[in-house]
């Protein structure tokens, strides 16, 4: 009789834990009809967000970049792209129309998590080290002519109302960076002071965002491009917009008649959007509660992160693991998203990688082969919801456009430029944004195109430094 007993209990709590997934996968949803309506409230916003400054969540950043790259570029350029865990710092060679991108070199620095939530000056005062330490390993072909400044193009990867090409202040931080004394201040002036500080001689003369920079790679190497796209650590995105229409816009007209737009996207929200209670504890206990909504159920900071909450609830409330919730399972942010693809990309029979990871990362043993399945399962429902909202965001883009649909004539073809370890890493997740995008595109699919543009930020950062270079007139005259 205690065997019997003891077995339908487990069975119980088996039938609550698959009552929680089934539900998880029931509030994911995101049908076909959904996607669609995600994507006219994107198109709804951008043109809100152009109007007028604070129009929409959607900021719509002028970025002062009205000319993308041509080819044309030439010379030895610097670049600093800082907007995740890590920082590059790029010296490039531009060689001009025939040679493209000639000698690149890089360093990529993680920095020290104290610094992501201390000052302003430690941050900066760190990066200006690590760049001064770069630029001493500068070898002999590196050449400037004579009485020229080494000049870098910083990418930095939050927003920022931009003043001019080279100027703009932090609105807020995002991704994980809380540094209070840092908003609201020019970040070039406090890049251009600890370099001072230092004293490395460098003057930056483009400050972009990611997007924008990848946007500006994109177009380099295909006229094409005219959208770029990030899934990394957070998410966002770019596109060139006719300067007609921005409504908001009341400076000189640019000659290109464009201007590319950095929407900060992973602000957007929408009563469309298919959100949970994970989500909405997540939020709240985050370091900016009420923001980023797009970017928390997307980006590869948060998608393992809701994993763990949905388990964290199996253990809690179905005993899921066992009598007890594993201890580790409680810490936040523990479960990385990169754990949480190896999990999901799983293939052996047994799924004994997911079981390693339980193990490595959770310290949780002993765990069947239906349980492991299940914490697949969990793992699918989180990242094709991101990968398919992610796609309805594409998709709003090309409606904002007019690039949606096929047309009599002439059909554009539109290259979208992705980058970001989201992308980049988690195939299941790529697979899944881009079927998606087909279906929700039918026949005008053939016109898109989706093109991983591998660290173009930071080439498209030092392509920007060079197009705006202070030097341009002298050597023109
Ligand atoms: C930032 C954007 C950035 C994106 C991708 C977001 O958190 O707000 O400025 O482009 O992450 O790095
Ligand atoms: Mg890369």
């Amino acid at each position: 009789a205690l065997v019997v007993r003891h077995h339908m209990r487990s069975s119980g709590r088996w039938a609550k834990a698959m009552a929680i997934v089934r539900e998880l996968d029931e509030k994911c949803g995101t049908p076909i009809g959904k996607l669609m309506q995600v994507a006219d409230a994107m198109a709804v916003e951008m043109h809100a967000g152009l109007a007028s400054e604070g129009g929409s969540k959607l900021k719509m950043i002028i970025s002062y970049v009205d000319n993308l790259p041509t080819g044309d570029e030439k010379g030895w350029f610097y670049a600093l792209d800082l907007g995740g865990t890590n920082f590059r710092v790029l010296r490039v060679q531009l060689g001009g129309k025939d040679h493209l991108v000639g000698k690149q070199e890089f360093e990529e620095v993680s920095i020290p998590p104290h610094l992501m939530v201390g000052t302003s000056d430690a941050l900066f005062d760190f990066i200006a080290e690590a760049l001064k330490k770069f630029v001493d390993t500068e070898g002999e072909d590196f050449h400037l002519s004579p009485g020229r400044e080494r000049e870098l193009g910083f990418t930095f990867s939050f927003p920022i109302k931009q003043s001019s090409i080279a100027s703009g202040t932090l609105m807020k931080w995002t991704k994980g960076f809380s540094i209070e004394d840092a908003v609201g201040q020019d970040v070039v002036g406090e890049l251009t002071k600890a370099l001072e500080r230092v004293g490395l001689n460098m003057r930056v003369t483009a400050l972009v965002n990611d997007t924008i920079g990848t946007l500006a790679g994109g177009r380099y190497y295909d006229s094409n491009v005219i959208a770029a796209v990030i899934l990394g650590t957070g998410t966002n995105a770019a596109y060139v917009e006719r300067a007609h229409a921005i409504p908001k816009w009341h400076g000189l007209l640019p000659k290109s008649g464009e201007m590319a737009i950095n929407m900060e996207w992973g602000n957007f929200r929408s009563s469309h959007l298919p959100l949970t209670e994970y989500d909405q504890a997540m939020d709240a206990e985050s370091l900016n509660p009420g923001e980023q909504i797009f970017e928390k159920i997307i980006s590869g900071m948060y998608l393992g992160e809701i994993v763990r909450r949905v388990l964290c609830r199996m253990a809690e409330e179905a005993s899921f693991f066992g009598d007890t919730v594993p201890p580790k399972l409680k810490i936040p942010f523990i479960l990385r998203t990169p754990d949480m693809s190896a999990m999901h990309h799983d293939t052996s029979s047994d799924l004994r990688v997911v079981g390693r990871k339980l193990k490595d990362v959770l310290e949780i043993s002993n765990t069947s082969l239906r349980t492991r399945k299940a914490i697949v399962k969990v793992c699918d429902i989180v990242s094709v919801r991101g990968a398919r909202l992610s796609a309805a965001g594409i998709l709003g883009i090309l409606k904002k456009l007019g690039r949606d649909t096929l047309k009599e004539g002439e059909n554009l073809k539109s290259v979208i430029a992705l980058d970001g370890g989201l992308f980049e890493h988690y195939t299941l997740f790529r697979n899944s944004l881009e079927s998606t995008l087909k279906e929700l595109l039918g026949e005008a699919s053939e016109t898109i195109v989706i093109q991983h543009s591998n660290d173009g930020s930071g080439i498209g950062a030092a392509l920007l430094a060079a197009s705006h270079s202070q030097y341009l007139e002298l050597e023109e005259s």
